[in-house]
């Protein structure tokens, strides 16, 4: 196996496979972890990429694995065991090839370079099985998808034409609340066909039972009646939306070499960085120069232990959230929970059990990003919040001492109106709309805030004022035309917009505040139109 791509699919499935063909042939308890950790970190891929049919069937087979995982005295497993974990390992690889052989044949023609990892695996088309009586929300459904992208293939309920590329997602929307007999044997059929798809029901009672009934036959989301259509664009939005999320990094503070070795190689197979001290006294400087997303430490270390070392940590405002996970040899009960109270979150005992290390690394660091990400960026969007937003803004300024930066503020109009007559639901699918097609439309370098309600801002670094005022201006056309479905058809809404750039306006503060004023004129103009400051 090449050891420094082990990124790549390929890898990751040899990986696999090897660690498989090991286990089956000897039998050690050390093989059947690998494997293990080896279908755990595809998990973990897969669900970067976002891919939650190919993660479900890896999780399964994790679920198997951890089940017979035992200790070494239960090792070889059954020759029954071997055989039930083999045909699960085959489903999968199975639809990985799947996965790979739609996304592929639609970009032969296309250089091999173009086609990252991401692109060839994930399916940009989307079916659509809609009863008659549905038509109408369903067309609308069908011009909102198509307008961000995806391919819409509509199929008959029952029907037996199925289109050769596997969808990313399958959407069923039923005539009535009760599902039919036929209907689950259906669902069930393109369940086995498109086993890596995502599953989505419009429809249904919200009770407990009918739910269940459409899990086993294979739906993976149901979205009750008064959620749809607002729901459905936003769930197969998510599927797409990639995780540029940065690398979990961990900070291991430990004596042993021998340790610190066994540590960093499990969590690099899970794709984390780490970085490694062997005195406690260097944690203040390590924390502020690696600003890792834990703190694997050992108890006994020269000069000062780990408990000691946490609670310092724990009186700094900086890192009292900070997760700290221990890892001792430390096998007393008593100990252990003192440790915890005086500011640790979690005790791994030496040696410790890779898969165990790496799932609890891993939940640690997802909660505690969670909880950041929270605080920073807005719920129903995903963009930076008001107050984010505006810290970003200040730190562009600070930054740009030549060329332009240009701030637009972003209204939409009667938005007040769109809300009483469609209700709610309806008026956020409108602001996610329009924050979709500005993540689509701007760089990943550009600002994009919700700052308030119905308002956007935006700041583009090197930007001049009539270029900004052209590309917002294109983004107001594209909005104008953009359908929003909702339970009767389908409805347009317009933005206005005001423009202002450095170094004509030159402090956060009065870029804004110009923006805003522009804004005021754009709306009192007539709104749907961009107005720069003059
Ligand atoms: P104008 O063209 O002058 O901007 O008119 P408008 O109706 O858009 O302006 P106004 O600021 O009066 O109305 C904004 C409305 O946005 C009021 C508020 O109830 C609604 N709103 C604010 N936040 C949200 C939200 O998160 N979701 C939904 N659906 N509505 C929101
Ligand atoms: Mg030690
Ligand atoms: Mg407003
Ligand atoms: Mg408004």
């Amino acid at each position: 196996m090449p050891t420094h791509s082990a990124n790549t699919i390929e890898d990751r499935l040899y990986v696999l496979r090897t660690r498989w063909e090991h286990y089956a042939a000897q039998g050690r308890f050390e093989q059947f972890i690998e494997f293990a950790v080896a279908v755990n970190s595809l998990a973990e891929y897969f669900n970067r990429l976002r891919l939650p049919g190919l993660v479900r069937l890896c999780e399964g087979l994790e679920n198997a694995v951890l089940a017979k995982l035992g200790d070494v005295s239960t090792h070889p497993i059954s020759s029954q065991d071997i055989s039930s974990l083999q045909r699960q390992l085959d489903t999968l690889l199975g639809s990985v090839a799947t996965s790979r052989s739609s996304g592929t044949s639609r970009r032969v023609q296309e250089p091999v370079a173009a086609a990252t990892d991401i692109d060839w695996i994930k399916p940009r088309s989307v079916w659509m099985i809609a009863a008659q009586e549905k038509r109408g929300m369903a067309d609308a459904l069908r011009r909102q998808l198509q307008f961000f992208g995806f391919k819409v293939c509509e199929i008959d309920w029952g029907g037996e034409q199925m289109p050769q590329d596997k969808p990313l997602a399958v959407l069923f929307i039923p005539a009535a609340d009760r599902t039919k007999p036929e209907e689950f044997s259906f669902i069930a059929a393109i369940r086995a066909n498109c086993p890596a798809s995502q599953l989505f029901y419009l429809g249904g009672q919200a009770a407990i039972e009918p739910i269940v009934d459409l899990m086993r036959a294979g739906i993976d989301v149901t979205i009750p009646a008064e959620d749809q259509p607002s729901m459905v664009l936003n769930c197969v939005l998510d599927l797409v939306q990639t995780n540029e999320q940065e690398q979990y990094r961990v900070l291991i503070v430990e004596d042993s070499r021998v340790a610190v070795a066994l540590i960093q190689r499990t969590l690099a197979q899970h794709g984390i960085d780490t970085q490694a001290i062997n005195d406690p006294g260097k944690l203040l400087d390590a924390l502020e120069s690696y600003r890792p997303d834990l703190v694997l430490m050992d108890m006994y270390m020269p000069r000062f232990n780990g408990v000691e070392a946490t609670r310092v940590l724990r009186q700094m405002t900086a890192y009292s959230s900070l997760p700290i996970v221990y890892l001792s040899g430390e096998s007393d009960v008593g100990m252990q929970v003192e440790a915890l109270r005086l500011g640790g979150d979690q005790f791994l005992i030496k040696p410790f059990n890779p898969v165990l290390l790496a799932a609890v690394v891993k939940t640690r660091i997802e909660r505690f990003r969670e909880t950041r990400r929270s605080t920073r960026l807005d719920g129903l969007t995903g963009l930076l919040n008001h107050t984010a937003a505006k810290s970003r803004l200040n730190a562009m300024v600070r930054e740009t001492q030549h060329g332009h930066l240009t701030v637009a503020m972003i209204d939409i109009d009667h938005f007040k109106s769109i809300n009483d007559t469609y209700g709610h639901p309806v008026g956020d699918q409108v602001i996610r709309g329009l924050a979709w097609l500005l993540k689509g439309r701007l760089r990943s370098i550009d600002l994009i805030g919700r700052y308030g309600g119905e308002e956007f801002m935006i700041a583009l670094p090197g930007v001049s004022l009539e270029q900004a005022s052209t590309v917002i201006d294109r983004i107001r056309a594209d909005f104008s035309g953009l359908p929003h479905a909702h339970p009767g058809g389908a409805l347009h809404a317009t933005f206005s917009a005001g423009v202002a750039s450095y170094p004509a306006v030159d402090t956060a503060a009065s870029l804004t505040e110009t923006a805003d004023g522009a804004l005021m004129q754009a709306k009192r103009l007539g709104r749907n139109r961009v107005e720069r400051f003059r």
